[in-house]
């Protein structure tokens, strides 16, 4: 892996990316929170209220070791203060609204009302081996992806970097106290495959990021090859990424091998094409050692022809071997979608011309249909 120095959070959005994807309409911030915080932040805030600083570290501690924001449990510090330093460090960012559950309990998917009223979702799933949350990191989409429920939405507004780090808090707390029916009662993996585009909120999702493998007090101390940031294929902003010195796993969300196609099914494809996308992929495991993942959705007679998946495989080779490998995902039916996923059939061949052109391919056990949560299902009203 190579190590590079970190630029600042605040060169996010480049300005070449265009304006349909970065149109975020200006409401209230969410209250701001340890999480949105560095170390030296969440005491300067402590001090600058009358405390001594090293109680953030303490606070912090509560949050990402023990995941909680309850003064009772804090009983290292003084009572006098607790409630006031909750207050001022921990305030409360997710009610939850709805949950809802499938698998026997395995998947488990949570609505989510922020300060302002905007609702959100996340998804955990409970492995034998693993349990994976998968957060949202912005109130609807602004990528207008046709075949996905979010993308239909348009854009609320981004979330903030304790919006989702709190997501990843209650799920982890959730897998603790023995509330998924499968899986280890550490909340493992983290994916960015909720609502939104993460790399249109860049700094937010860095953020949370950092917060994911920092060990406790500062973070929740996640491996980084546990973490997926999964994206439409904004180019300035996955070199970004593959510049902060933190090897999270990369998945770009191609869906299609020609640029005709996929201008259709991803517009963005109009911005970046698909041999840009694919360069900055190949470059960011250049850059951190990390095999992308490509994600494919395999509709019916859209993109799931014999030729389309030997163009994918020709124009991964064309950029070396064993960097990438392909994540056909079963299409999941969105409401006013007149698409299908693809003939089991159809699939299977789909899979078997990846793997003979020497693509390591695993097709996506999708979890949670029944419920409206699985990948680019998750839309909510208001
Ligand atoms: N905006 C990001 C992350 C969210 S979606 C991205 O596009 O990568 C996570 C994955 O689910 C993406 O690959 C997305 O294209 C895919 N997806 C969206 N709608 C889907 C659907 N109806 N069926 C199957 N996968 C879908």
């Amino acid at each position: 892996m190579t190590r590079q120095v970190r630029p600042a959070d605040d060169a996010a959005a480049p300005s070449t990316l265009p304006t349909l994807s970065f149109a975020v309409p200006r409401r209230g911030k969410p209250p701001q929170h340890l999480a949105d915080l560095d170390d030296a932040g969440r005491a300067a805030v402590l001090t600058e209220m009358g405390h001594p600083g090293f109680r953030a570290k303490q606070v912090s501690m509560h949050y990402f070791g023990h995941l909680t924001r309850d003064p009772a449990d804090m009983t290292d510090l003084p009572a006098a203060v607790r409630q006031e330093l909750t207050d001022i460090l921990l305030p409360d960012l997710l009610t939850e609204v709805k949950r809802l559950e499938a698998d026997g309990g395995a998947t488990v998917k949570t609505l989510w009302s922020l300060f302002d009223g905007v609702k959100v979702e996340s998804v955990l799933m409970g492995y034998s081996d693993r349990a994976t949350l998968c957060v949202s990191s912005q109130a609807g989409c602004g990528m207008a992806c046709p075949f996905c429920a979010t993308g239909q939405m348009g854009l609320t507004r981004n979330l903030s970097t304790a919006e989702i780090v709190e997501q990843v808090r209650r799920a982890a707390r959730a897998c603790r106290d023995g509330e998924l029916t499968r899986g280890p009662s550490r909340l493992s993996n983290v994916v960015f495959m909720g609502m939104g585009e993460p790399l249109a909120n860049y700094k937010a999702v860095i953020g949370t990021v950092r917060r994911l493998v920092a060990p406790p007090p500062s973070g929740f101390g996640m491996s980084a090859r546990n973490v997926t940031v999964s994206t439409v294929g904004l180019v300035p902003a996955i070199d970004k990424l593959s510049r902060e010195g933190i090897p999270v796993t990369l998945a770009l969300s191609l869906h299609a091998p020609d640029d005709e196609l996929r201008t259709e099914l991803v517009p963005i494809n109009t911005r970046w094409t698909v041999g840009e996308a694919l360069d900055a992929a190949r470059r960011y495991f250049d850059a951190t050692g990390r095999r992308v993942s490509i994600e494919y959705a395999l509709i019916k007679d859209m993109n799931d022809h014999g030729w389309r998946a030997d163009l994918l495989g020709e124009e991964l080779n064309k950029r070396g071997r064993g960097w990438v490998h392909v994540n056909p995902i079963p299409l999941n039916p969105t409401p006013g979608s007149i698409w299908t996923a693809s003939d089991p059939d159809v699939e299977a061949e789909f899979v078997t011309r990846l793997r003979a052109a020497g693509i390591p391919t695993t097709v996506r056990d999708t979890r949670g249909s029944d419920i409206d949560g699985a990948c680019g299902q998750l839309a909510v009203q208001g």
